[in-house]
């Protein structure tokens, strides 16, 4: 990586050499002999640069370390070495009130729109709470206001403000956490499979949202393992395998040529008539 003249914005999420290691719980005591106990090193050596306006796709097959990687770079989780950086502040050991502050602009939006909802939260208070954590808009009306327009933003119909989560469709759920996530206006938006659990005929109008906040100066990490969404949706793409980065660049020169033998075992697994948009 070349280094930044002064008078370039920083961009809003770095993530310089992660390294995340989950120690697997001892089933019996015969396993420590056996060395299974041994560490795995989830994501080793991570890099990546999320530029503002951009949607960067981070990829690979299941198990390769994304959502650890997403989880750390939401600062969720702690990484054993290595650094994040949110607008080219390090915050890889800030806690408390001053993380809070700094998160209020990532926000991540979650693969299960029903794990990731209070359930006994209308949509009105599931989109309001983050302003009320934040301590955002004055008055009720004001934080009715930006309630109201987050929703509009992401699709969701108004007369829905009064249901319970069960009260939604699927697709409805997820553009209502997800509008809980815009009513915050991030810089960064994290999207950990967000469109996996839902029907293929909702996922395309749900993708749209993605591609409208980038437009709008957003910048999106986008995890899939989906590789004709990536093609279609993000400009850059991240391939990882085991915890590590095997290719990184344009996202159709990357899905068209790529140059890893990983990538390519990604791409023969996927039909071919989704790359063709
Ligand atoms: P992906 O999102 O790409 O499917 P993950 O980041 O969830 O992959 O997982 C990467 C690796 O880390 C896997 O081997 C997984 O089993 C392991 N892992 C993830 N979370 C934990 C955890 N909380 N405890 C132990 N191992 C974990
Ligand atoms: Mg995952």
């Amino acid at each position: 990586m070349t280094d930044i003249a002064p008078d370039v914005p920083p961009c809003p999420l770095e993530l310089r050499n992660l390294t995340v290691s989950f120690t697997p719980p001892r089933r019996n005591k015969f396993l420590r002999r056996s060395g299974e106990e041994k560490p795995v090193r989830a994501v080793d050596g991570v890099s990546l640069r999320l530029e503002a306006g951009t949607t960067l796709a981070l990829v690979g097959g299941s198990g390769s370390g994304k959502s650890t990687t997403a989880a750390v770079a939401a600062r969720m989780l702690d990484c054993d070495s290595g650094t994040v950086l949110y607008g080219g502040e390090d915050v890889t050991h800030l806690d408390g009130g001053a993380l809070r502050a700094r998160r209020r602009h990532l926000q991540t939006v979650y693969q299960d729109p029903f794990a990731s909802l209070q359930p006994r939260f209308t949509v009105r208070r599931t989109v309001e709470e983050g302003l009320l954590i934040h301590k955002l808009g004055a008055t009720a009306r004001d934080r009715e206001e930006r309630v109201v327009r987050a929703l509009e933003r992401a699709h969701v119909p108004l007369p829905l403000l009064d249901r319970l989560p069960h009260q939604l469709s699927g697709g409805q759920r997820q553009r209502v956490a997800i509008a809980a996530a815009l009513v915050l206006e991030p810089t960064v938006l994290i999207a950990d499979e967000p469109v996996s659990m839902l029907d293929v005929s909702l996922r395309a109008g749900v993708m749209r949202l993605f591609d409208d906040l980038r437009d709008a100066g957003t910048a999106v990490l986008l995890i899939t393992h989906d590789l004709p969404s990536a093609a279609r949706h993000a400009d850059t793409i991240a391939v990882l395998q085991q915890g590590r980065l095997v290719e990184q660049g344009n996202a159709r020169q990357v899905l068209s040529h790529p140059a890893h033998a990983y990538t390519q075992a990604l791409l023969e697994a996927t039909p071919r008539a989704g790359l063709r948009t």
